[in-house]
């Protein structure tokens, strides 16, 4: 019998935090995310047959969102929202569990301006 994905993984609740806006009211706080982390286990059952080596070798750790839905922080809106912007799954490699799950910037922040660039146009405002 071909082994689960449990026989694979320490499974674990973890809450992470995430930095989110919400579409009612725009008010961006952080919002503590429930995921399952799948860690691989250190070796396989011993009841584990070639095919499961061959899947064991290849897995990765992960983990899944839980959370799809929070309530706005924001006192005076308190509106439930979907979550967007964070993956449902994350895969990692390194032991340590990712403790904060980025959310991708809607747009780049505009690059700082050189302040050599802005003491010459300063220096040139002067002048006229
Ligand atoms: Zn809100």
């Amino acid at each position: 019998m071909a082994l689960e994905e449990k026989d694979l993984y320490v499974e674990r609740e973890q809450k992470k935090p995430a930095r989110l806006a919400c579409p009612h009211c725009r008010l961006e706080d952080d919002y503590e995310l429930a995921w399952l982390v799948r860690n691989k286990k250190p070796q396989l059952p011993p009841q584990a047959d070639e095919r499961d080596r061959a899947r064991f070798a290849k897995a990765r750790n992960y983990m899944l969102r839980r959370d799809d839905v929070v309530v706005c922080k924001n006192v005076r809106c308190r509106k439930r929202f979907e979550v967007s912007g964070v993956q449902s799954v994350v895969f990692f490699d390194a032991t340590p569990v990712p403790t904060h799950i980025e959310v991708p910037e809607p747009e780049p922040e505009k690059p700082k301006e050189d302040p050599r660039v802005a003491a010459m146009r300063n220096a040139f405002r002067k002048r006229y």
